[in-house]
Parts: structure tokens; C-alpha cells; sequence
């Protein structure tokens, strides 16, 4: 028996599928693809019709060759160029602007990451179009349904614009298989637009854990931690024992327990793992929107009321300095 999962099945069968045109635009770091980026591949795949991906930057040729083994894509078209390297969008846009006029598509999907909420309002605004932002699902070809109000309001969307310009949530379209597809790979055009705006430096968290946004397993703590020592002491070795990410709740953040780069919620990181395992966090909404999707909640919590026991498939009452070692040891003798 055939199935397709809500977010994989595509839509169109019919003569209009053949009429959609989607052009996906990929991330690249350091000439490597950014595997999650191809969640606009997918929302592709979900609209039906053609879809071709767009990669810009130094080196890029190999990313485009690379992304084309993803399954579901046509073309592969890349700009070989150092100056959209970093992604900067006040050149990107008049760059990806070009090449959607040439290839005429009907829809431009990229991530809701930092480079897609920066780039794609840009492209909306050049080609004349409203951005719609964050979608987690595509009802027809002109009807999108996003999450509002930190994910307690979900809004259905149409639109009328000729070209639609639409940010798609990552952990809502996961991305196709990176092997099977034999796209074809193309040079696009380059307007060489000016940049006003020079790239200076960044300062990016290293780690050698899984990446937050795509783990399989997190494990996340908030204030109920109680200083940073003990966020380092617990969490950690707890995150080794499962081969997870590390996250935390705002709370843990702005205490200083957890780096900025780790915050899950609403204004951190949107996560939907198939483990998302927390410990002394209360289950505030702003922290439910960026996790609630996760497929298994396990909760640790020493006060049974805690709302956090409410979205939670797994919970445990009992105090975390005792319960999380205890795991931990568990978890590393099995
Ligand atoms: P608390 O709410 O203080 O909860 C701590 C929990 O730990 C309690 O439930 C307590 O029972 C438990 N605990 C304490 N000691 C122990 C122990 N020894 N053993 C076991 N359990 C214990 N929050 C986010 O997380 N992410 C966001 O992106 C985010 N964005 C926001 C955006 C806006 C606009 C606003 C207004 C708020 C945002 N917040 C966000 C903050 C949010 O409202 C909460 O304040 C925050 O999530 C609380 O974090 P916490 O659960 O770690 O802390």
C-alpha cells in the first residue's frame, strides 16, 4: 500500500500542475549545501509541477551538482559569484529577481531561516508581490496556512499575485532524499547589482553536537536548572548519553545558563525532533511554539501542574539535580 505523508503528497494531478512552476532557493555554506534549505524543494514537490533550485556564491557549481541528486528537482541553476557568498540581500534580491523574470516561475519558496526572512520580503518587494511568511501548508496553489500569534492562531492565506513569494517552516516540509535525482545544472544570469553593504565578520557558536534546527533528539533545559555550572554539569552529559542537540528555554538563555544560539521558542529556534526531552522548563506558549511539533515530549518537572505537562507524551515529577543524572547513568549502561 502506497502512502503519502500530508506534507510529501503533491497536489496537482491535473493540467494545472503542469502549468506551476516553483524555483526553490538553497542555502550554501563554505561551498557545502545546507541540507535544510531543500525544505523548499519539498513544498515544491507538495505544490506540483516543475521545480528548479537556485544556489549563488564561490564554488557554487559543485553545491548545484550536489543538489541536484535531491529527488524531485528538474534544474539545478547557480551563480558563480563571491559576492553573494555570505547572502547579503541587498545584491541577492536583485539577483534572484533576474533570474525568476528569465525562468518565469510561478512560485519562489525558500527556508524561514535568517537568509530567507531577510531575502524573500526584498524579492516581494521588487517583483511587486506580498511575501507570505512561515507556511506549514500548502492547500491549493494560491492557499498557504501559517502558524500566528506563536502558533495559537493558524491563518489561511490566498493569494492573487502572479508570482508568489513564500517563506515554508523547515521542520513542516522535511527535506527529500539527497541521493536518486539527476537534475539538470545550469548557469543563470548575474546582474552584478551593486552592494551597499560590506560584509565584515561573524561570530558563529562552535559545536561538535548535532545542528539544533535538525537533530532527531534534543534535550533542553530551562531556569529550573538554576545557574550555569549546573546547565554544564547536567545537560551535557545527558545529550551525550542520547546523541542529541542541546537547547534551552529563554529563560535558561537570558540567565546566562545557555548560549543565545540555542534558544527554542518563538524567538529562537523552531525544533520538531522525533525526541525532544526538557527538564526544568514550565511550558510557557512562547517556548510551546518552537517545539510542540516534536514527535515524542518526555518533560522532567518538579511541580505536577507545570503547563509543560500538558503537550508532553512522557512526564516525570520529580526534582532534575536527581532525575537527570539518574537518566543519564541509565541511558550510558544500555
Ligand atoms: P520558568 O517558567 O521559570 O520555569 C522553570 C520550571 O522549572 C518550572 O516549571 C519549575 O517547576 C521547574 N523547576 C524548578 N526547579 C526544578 C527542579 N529542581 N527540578 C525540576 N523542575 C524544576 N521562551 C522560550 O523558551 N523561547 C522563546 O523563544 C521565547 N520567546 C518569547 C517571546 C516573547 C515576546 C515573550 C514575551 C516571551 C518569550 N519567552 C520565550 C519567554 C517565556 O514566556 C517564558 O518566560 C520562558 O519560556 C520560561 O522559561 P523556563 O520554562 O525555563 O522558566
Amino acid at each position: 500500500q502506497l502512502q503519502f505523508s500530508p506534507s510529501t503528497a503533491p497536489l496537482q494531478h491535473s493540467a494545472l500542475a503542469r502549468l506551476l512552476s516553483t524555483l526553490a532557493v538553497l542555502e550554501q555554506k563554505d561551498g557545502k549545501l545546507n541540507v535544510s534549505s531543500l525544505a523548499a524543494v519539498t513544498a515544491g514537490v507538495k505544490l506540483g509541477g516543475s521545480i528548479t533550485a537556485f544556489v549563488a556564491g564561490s564554488g557554487v557549481k559543485a553545491v548545484a551538482e550536489d543538489a541536484a541528486k535531491a529527488k524531485g528537482i528538474e534544474k539545478v541553476i547557480y551563480v558563480e559569484n563571491g559576492a553573494y557568498e555570505k547572502g547579503l540581500p541587498e545584491n541577492y534580491a536583485p539577483l534572484l529577481v533576474e533570474n525568476i523574470k528569465k525562468g518565469g516561475y510561478t512560485h519562489i519558496f525558500a527556508g524561514h531561516s535568517a537568509f530567507g526572512k531577510n531575502l524573500m520580503p526584498r524579492v516581494a518587494a521588487l517583483l511587486d508581490s506580498q511575501q507570505i511568511s512561515d507556511i506549514t501548508e500548502i492547500e491549493s496553489e494560491d492557499t498557504f496556512v501559517r502558524p500566528i500569534y506563536a502558533g495559537n492562531a493558524i491563518m489561511t492565506v490566498q493569494s492573487s499575485d502572479s508570482t508568489k513569494i513564500i517563506t515554508v517552516r523547515g521542520t513542516a516540509f522535511p527535506a527529500p532524499e539527497t541521493e536518486g535525482g539527476s537534475a539538470t545544472v545550469e548557469e543563470g544570469v548575474d546582474p552584478k547589482a551593486e552592494c551597499p553593504t560590506e560584509w565584515i565578520a561573524e561570530d558563529l557558536a562552535q559545536s561538535d553536537r548535532p545542528d539544533l534546527s535538525s537533530a532527531e533528539k534534543v534535550v533542553s533545559g530551562g531556569r529550573g536548572l538554576k545557574s550555569k555550572e549546573e546547565f554544564d554539569r547536567l545537560m551535557p552529559p545527558l545529550a551525550d548519553a542520547l546523541g542529541a542537540a542541546i537547547g534551552a528555554s529563554r529563560a535558561a538563555v537570558d540567565s546566562g545558563f545557555a548560549d543565545n544560539s540555542l534558544q527554542v521558542g518563538q524567538t529562537g529556534k523552531n525544533v520538531a525532533p522525533q525526541l525532544y526531552l526538557c527538564a526544568g522548563i514550565s511550558g510557557a506558549i512562547q517556548h510551546l511554539a518552537g517545539m510542540k511539533d516534536s514527535k515524542v515530549i518526555a518533560a522532567i518537572n518538579k511541580d505536577p501542574e507545570a503547563p509543560i505537562f500538558q503537550v508532553a507524551d512522557v512526564g516525570l515529577v520529580g526534582d532534575l539535580f536527581e532525575k537527570v543524572p539518574e537518566l543519564t547513568q541509565k541511558l550510558k549502561s544500555q
